[in-house]
Parts: C-alpha cells; sequence; structure tokens
C-alpha cells in the first residue's frame, strides 16, 4: 500500500514537502493492502510479515515569485 502525506503549509509556505512511503512485503516485495498489513504473515508468500518501507519525497515548492506589475 501507499500511504500518502500532503505538503504541509504555514503561513502561506511550504515547510513539509509530500511524501509518499509504500509499504510491500520484506520477503517478497508483495504490496500489502492496509488490511494485509494487520496480519502476522504475508497474504502472498506466507512468510511472517516484514514490511520494507521506501519514502519518495515529492518537492512540491517552487520559488516564490510574487511579480506584481504596477499600472
Ligand atoms: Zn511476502
Amino acid at each position: 500500500m501507499i500511504e500518502t502525506q500532503q505538503a504541509v503549509k504555514v503561513d502561506g509556505k511550504v515547510v513539509d514537502c509530500a511524501t509518499e512511503i509504500k509499504k510491500v512485503c520484506a520477503a517478497c516485495g508483495y504490496d500489502l493492502t492496509p488490511e494485509e498489513i494487520q496480519a502476522d504473515t504475508c497474504a502472498d508468500c506466507g512468510a511472517p510479515l516484514n514490511l520494507s518501507q521506501s519514502i519518495t519525497i515529492h518537492a512540491t515548492s517552487v520559488p516564490a515569485f510574487a511579480i506584481t506589475f504596477g499600472q
């Protein structure tokens, strides 16, 4: 499964990038559902469940250029 955490904004500034955490079986790499993560064994290979997490960080912040053209 993939848990997604959105970027956090404080006072209009992004202080934390959005992240994706992918949880799979460490033994076989099976992509577990939230229900299957609750179990003691992997639903796919039957091994004692050991989670492997990979974290992807999305750089959502762009340089904050606010250009105002006076008329
Ligand atoms: Zn497995």
